[in-house]
């Protein structure tokens, strides 16, 4: 399969994660949210959107070997919890790991991938998932 088409990958823009910022604390949320959990009423109306870089590294992972069968094709495959570079914590699939080394620590990139496609109108859903980082 001839992976992701080229737009995807070299436009830098569609690797960016939206969240929350509280600027009352400066903790930062994704997926966002309304009201900062610690500030609570202190934070209305200081929550700013911005752009998460969409690096981390893997914080606990586990190797799915029974999927939902949407995603039967790709098993056994790997969920992580990756701890974003901001701080908060998101669940996604590992892709690009075909040796599966992911371990514990290993640094982490968003990237979108086409997630599915539906009937002959074609609309296209894409979603993060997050690839480890090549060394170079
Ligand atoms: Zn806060």
């Amino acid at each position: 399969m001839a992976t992701a088409p080229r737009f995807w990958r070299e436009n830098p823009s569609r690797y960016n994660l939206m969240g929350f910022k509280c600027n009352s604390c400066g903790r930062h949320y994704f997926p966002p949210r309304a009201i900062c959990p610690v500030c609570h009423r202190k934070s209305v109306g200081k929550m700013e959107k911005v752009k998460l870089r969409g690096t981390g590294k893997v914080f606990s992972f586990t190797d799915v070997h029974e999927g939902l069968e949407d995603i039967a094709l790709h098993k056994p495959y790997i969920v992580a919890i990756v701890e974003l570079d901001e701080g908060p914590r998101v669940t996604a699939q590992i892709i690009d790991c075909e040796a599966c080394d992911i371990q514990i620590g290993t640094p982490v990139r968003a990237t979108m991938r086409k997630l599915s496609e539906e009937g002959p109108s074609g609309v296209i859903h894409y979603g993060y998932k997050f690839a480890p980082v090549k060394e170079k």
